[in-house]
């Protein structure tokens, strides 16, 4: 036969073309690259394999048996485990690889190696590939089955390719399906003429597209900077994070970034992020990469003995300034360090945890870096998920406002409650105030969460529902930041009127603890409201600070005992004398006092005894609906009875 023998000359000379391309550009190490490279080692053997094949072919006489076998069924294997590694390589890129289907698809490219080596390991004996008769070269039983191994690892890759789930874009998608539909036509043109060795050219080609497509390097590397791109990281985090190897991510993002970008433009921020870029490439061997934004991150492979040279380079380059078009600019960078696994061992979470880390950073200690431990992330993470949820909230106006009855001693009835809000989330169910006041404060969402509640407590009053039950007034809890608003006052003079509430029924309470702000905005606020009616109390006493100075300063009219005070004063007699000298300070001062907490007929009693003038607490009732309050005031006469009168009685 007539061999064709000019396109495996060719293919050999692509071949050697693009490894040559592969190995002048800056590459990065991943499973895919390491299946391209062994595509073309194997695409090289196979070449050259195919032109000897033809030379045994031709000599058959001249050249031993054995000799016919190894060529003919070494290049078989070489050409077959091209289709396989482009089949391991589509399960890579595609990400289907890590699932339950990719694991059987990788069991399947085994078994397809594992047949394909018996059977043409065996061909000598079994003459199932091929044989030699009488000098002839002669295609076995099975020989069709090389074909088909080859052609059914095609069709699964395409619909791996066209199914995976993985962002890969149009045009690499595209890419593959053309390599294996040229690869299968290549297929067919051989098997249909055996002259034209034209696989191994086809293959060469479609290896360059893939090159400059699929495989380019541009894909790992951040464009005009020289550093690798957010996909090089994952990749390389991935990688080492599925070999359970532990690392250390320092990662650090320039602050003050605004400023170039508002005043010099967009292209000049981006150019001094390249010159950022180029310094730290240069002062330092590790490979440095870039997160997007104004985030960069190197990682520490086995030991982070070298971690902290490059934290201080970091922190000195950033003491003086980058020159941009001429000017010279002050940046300020935030680090930390993330220890994986350790800190983060799940992958997919891993740059939310470093942007996380970022985020907690403080600005005053720039010159710090900063470990986060894995509580510090999950607690970081909730409260950013919480403010989201708080977000959505006040858009929505979800949250509700409870009530909770306080006895008065003096009026022997529940003529005060206290409004407490309410949020639930559809999936984190009822988040407790006590955790998302202190993050809407944070995130200034406090001003319009107080607000939604002071409507909500004056609608509900507006009703007069309550009246009827002769309470006279309802506390309502004001953050520290809405007394620092300067028309506070007015404000909430604006809703009570909207909705014709006498202004007495309103009593503000504000913790102690918090008034570290401007005292005079909060004094000013107080005095332009109890100048209307309304009236203050301090929260929480007992806790913190409780200062006097404070009860003395400011035109409070009750104090409210907090709960953790009362509960010590149960088990421990020096407690309880605290409380007792506390009750009779606060009761000279003229002031009254509520007792918050209260779970026990004992507690209400001593509280009683002692002087308090209101008693509230679980005893009693829980922070409850607006309806169920209204219940609760209609059957009051019989509570009371219950909880207080035949328990004296009972006592006495
Ligand atoms: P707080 O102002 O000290 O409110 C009293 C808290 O003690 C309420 O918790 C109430 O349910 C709870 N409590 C009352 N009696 C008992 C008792 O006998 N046993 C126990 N274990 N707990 C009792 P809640 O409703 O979870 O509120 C927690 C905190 O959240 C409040 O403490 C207050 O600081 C804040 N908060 C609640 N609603 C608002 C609001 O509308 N605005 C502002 N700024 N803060 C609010
Ligand atoms: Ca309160
Ligand atoms: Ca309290």
């Amino acid at each position: 036969m007539d061999f064709i023998l000019h396109y495996d000359v060719a293919a050999f000379l692509l071949c050697i073309i693009v490894i040559a391309l592969f190995l002048s550009r800056k590459h990065f190490f991943t499973k895919s690259n390491t299946f391209f490279c062994l595509m073309c080692v194997l695409l090289l053997e196979s070449t050259v394999l195919d032109i000897f094949r033809v030379y045994t072919l031709q000599h058959l006489d001249e050249v031993p048996l054995w000799v016919d076998y190894v060529v003919n069924g070494v290049s078989f294997l070489s050409y077959n485990g091209i289709q396989l590694t482009f089949f391991r390589y589509i399960l890579t890129i595609t990400g289907v690889e890590d699932t339950k289907i990719g694991k059987v698809l990788k069991a399947v490219s085994y078994a397809a190696l594992f047949y394909l080596s018996l059977l043409l390991a065996t061909t000598p004996f079994t003459k199932l590939a091929f044989y030699f008769e009488d000098g002839v070269y002669q295609k076995g039983f099975l020989f069709l089955s090389l074909y088909f191994t080859a052609y059914s690892l095609i069709i699964v890759s395409i619909f791996v390719t066209l199914y995976s789930k993985k962002e890969i874009t149009r045009y690499q998608k595209l890419t593959t399906v053309f390599m294996a539909l040229g690869t299968s036509t290549a297929y067919l043109i051989q098997l249909f003429w055996e002259n034209i060795l034209i696989s191994n050219f086809v293959a060469s080609v479609l290896l360059l597209i893939l090159y400059h497509s699929l495989q380019s390097p541009r894909e790992y590397l951040e464009e005009g900077m020289d550093v690798y791109n957010s996909k090089a990281f994952l990749e390389k985090t991935g990688y080492l994070l599925g070999r359970k190897k532990s690392f250390t991510v320092l990662a650090f993002e320039l602050d003050g970034f605004q400023f170039v970008n508002q005043i010099m433009g967009m292209e000049s921020g981006r150019r001094l992020l390249e010159s950022v870029a180029k310094e730290c490439q240069e002062s330092h061997k590790g490979d440095l990469y870039y997160l997007g934004e104004t985030k960069f991150a190197y990682i520490f492979e086995k030991n982070n003995s070298e971690l902290p040279i490059y934290s201080d380079w970091i922190h000195w380059r950033f003491l003086s300034a980058f020159r941009v078009n001429g000017v010279r600019v002050n940046l300020t960078a935030k680090l930390c360090a993330v220890c994986c696994p350790e800190v983060e061992p799940e992958h997919e979470k891993l740059l939310t945890a470093i942007n996380l880390s970022l985020q907690m950073c403080k600005k005053e200690n720039y010159m710090e870096v900063y470990w986060p431990t894995k509580e510090e992330i999950v607690a970081c993470q909730r409260s950013t998920l919480i403010t989201h949820i708080l977000k959505r909230a006040v858009r929505n106006k979800e949250f509700e406002v409870y009530f909770q009855p306080i006895y008065s001693a003096q009026d022997k009835r529940f003529s005060v409650a206290e409004a407490l809000v309410r949020l639930k989330d559809p999936e984190l169910g009822f988040i407790p105030p006590d955790e998302f006041i202190p993050i809407a404060e944070r995130s200034g969402l406090i001003l319009e969460i107080g607000d939604i509640v002071f409507k909500k407590v004056c609608e509900f009053m507006a009703s007069k529902a309550v009246a009827k039950f002769g309470v006279r007034y309802i506390e309502v809890n004001l953050s520290m930041v809405q007394c620092m608003q300067e028309n506070l006052h007015k404000h909430m003079v604006e809703i009570m009127d909207e909705n014709a509430i006498p202004h007495c029924m309103i009593d503000f309470e504000i913790t102690e603890t918090y008034a570290n702000g401007d005292n005079h905005v909060l004094l000013q606020n107080m005095e332009a409201l109890i100048e209307k009616g309304c009236s203050f109390a301090v929260d929480d006493y007992g806790t913190g600070f409780s200062n006097t100075d404070y009860l003395i300063e400011f035109p409070f009219e009750l104090v409210k005992l907090d709960k953790s005070f009362i509960w010590a004063a149960d088990s421990n007699e020096k407690a309880k004398t605290v409380l007792s000298h506390t009750a009779s300070m606060i009761d000279s001062l003229n002031l009254k006092i509520v007792a918050e907490g209260v779970e026990t007929y004992e507690q209400a009693k001593y509280l009683l005894d002692m002087g308090c003038e209101f008693l509230q607490g679980y005893y009693f009732s829980p922070p409850i609906p607006p309806q169920k309050y209204l219940e609760f005031l209609r059957n009051s006469q019989q509570i009371i009875k219950e909880k207080l009168l035949d328990k004296a009685e009972a006592n006495a």
